[in-house]
């Protein structure tokens, strides 16, 4: 049996790493030229920096992705925040504050931690996609933040890509499912096709909008919201990354880490029309103010995911499609399928893994 992973996200990552554990031959195929997908690091030329895609975070309750982490040995590339404490600035008063994880001080950070959970105005958001985030803050520990000691691609993805080795080939973006009697037949790439055996199966870790188009019939989430990312070239000055969260502008979330500082809007879609160069200038003082600095602004790059998350909208909710399909031999992995959380890390890591059992069934 061979297993043919289609997108080297990190659901189609963590799905094969299961299946390579479980001894099966797994092929993975990917259509960009690198492996990570929405889940990046990725040399800069503006800032002559490594970079995100944008900035991401695990939490302590993110259970399946550290244990993801310590099957490819690499938890060490991640830094937990402890203990759990979210330094917090006012940018209109110029108020600082720090939330801790009491069930208070939950609360007093609950637009802040929503939005960047769900990529969704909380007032918009499912009450399911809430209570998922929120019902699993229930300890100090689950609370911390997770960071990545130098770009998240490097803690979650380089390792995965090391174990697969020439098992996971890039610039091979599939074309067409073949489909008959029930079954996957051939799956069709620019320039070869793959006959499918008896035994062997297929998992689509693909975005929704790739999806859709290769499997008649399958609905998918429709909408989407937008992350956007400032990224300032700066001096390094210490070794432990620092995170604050903003309120009254425009930043969310600043993360210092090493020599680049980072701000994050989550559910942006208002943004996606700004000139990168009206944003950067707004950007910076913020940052400036959070990190109290005083030099004029840096080297920047803004960067803009048109399509970061589905949204966690009830209506988008509704049309999430679990693992299976009505084909016997293939199955759906991604962080928008039906994995009761939102379009997070975890998520994806759970459908990878949830997908890789369907396999092996
Ligand atoms: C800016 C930003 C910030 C984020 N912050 C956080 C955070 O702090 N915490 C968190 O938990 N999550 C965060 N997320 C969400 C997280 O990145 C995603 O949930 C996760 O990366 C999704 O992984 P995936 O494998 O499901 O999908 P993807 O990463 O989209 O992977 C799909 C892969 O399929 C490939 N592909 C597409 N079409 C084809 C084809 N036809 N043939 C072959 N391959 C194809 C793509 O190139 C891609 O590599 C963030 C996302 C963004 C964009």
């Amino acid at each position: 049996m061979t297993v043919h992973v289609v997108g080297a996200g990190i659901a189609g990552l963590s799905a094969a790493v299961a299946l390579l554990e479980a001894g099966v031959d797994v092929r993975v195929h990917e259509a960009a030229p690198v492996p990570g997908g929405r889940c990046r690091t990725y040399h800069d030329p503006q800032l002559d920096r490594r970079i995100d895609t944008g900035t991401h975070l695990l939490l302590g309750a993110n259970r399946r992705a550290l244990a993801y982490l310590d099957r490819l040995g690499a938890r060490d590339r991640m830094i937990e925040m402890a203990p759990a404490a979210y330094p917090f600035i006012d940018l209109e008063s110029g108020r600082r504050w720090t939330v801790r994880p009491t069930p208070g001080g939950l609360i007093s950070a609950f637009r802040p931690v929503a939005l960047a959970a769900l990529n969704t105005e909380p007032g918009e958001a499912s009450w399911r996609g809430l209570a998922s985030v929120f019902g699993r803050l229930t300890t100090e520990r689950a609370c911390r933040a997770w960071i990545a000691r130098t770009g998240i691609g490097d803690a979650l993805v380089e390792p995965a890509a090391a174990r697969l080795g020439d098992r996971l080939v890039c610039g091979r973006r599939l074309a067409r499912v073949e489909i008959g009697g029930g079954r996957a037949q051939a799956l069709t790439f620019a320039a070869d096709r793959i006959d499918l055996g008896n035994d062997d199966r297929v998992i689509l870790a693909l975005p929704p909008t790739a999806a859709a188009p290769l499997l008649p019939g399958l609905a998918v989430p429709s909408e989407s919201r937008a992350i956007v990312n400032a990224h300032f070239g700066v001096v390094a000055r210490a070794l432990t990354p620092r995170l604050i969260g903003l309120t009254g502008g425009l930043a969310q979330w600043a993360l210092w880490r090493g020599d680049v500082i980072s701000a994050t809007v989550s559910a942006a879609d208002r943004l996606l029309a700004d000139p990168p160069e009206a944003l950067a200038a707004r950007f910076w003082p913020e940052m400036a103010c959070a990190f109290d600095l005083a030099e004029p602004m840096p080297p920047w790059r803004i960067v803009k995911e048109r399509r970061a998350t589905i949204a966690a909208t009830p209506a988008m909710e509704r049309l999430r499609p679990p693992a299976r399909t009505s084909l016997a031999n293939l199955v759906l992995a991604g962080d928008w399928i039906r994995t009761g959380l939102p379009g997070t890390l975890e998520g994806a890591i759970r459908s990878g893994e949830a997908a890789a059992r369907l396999t092996l069934a």
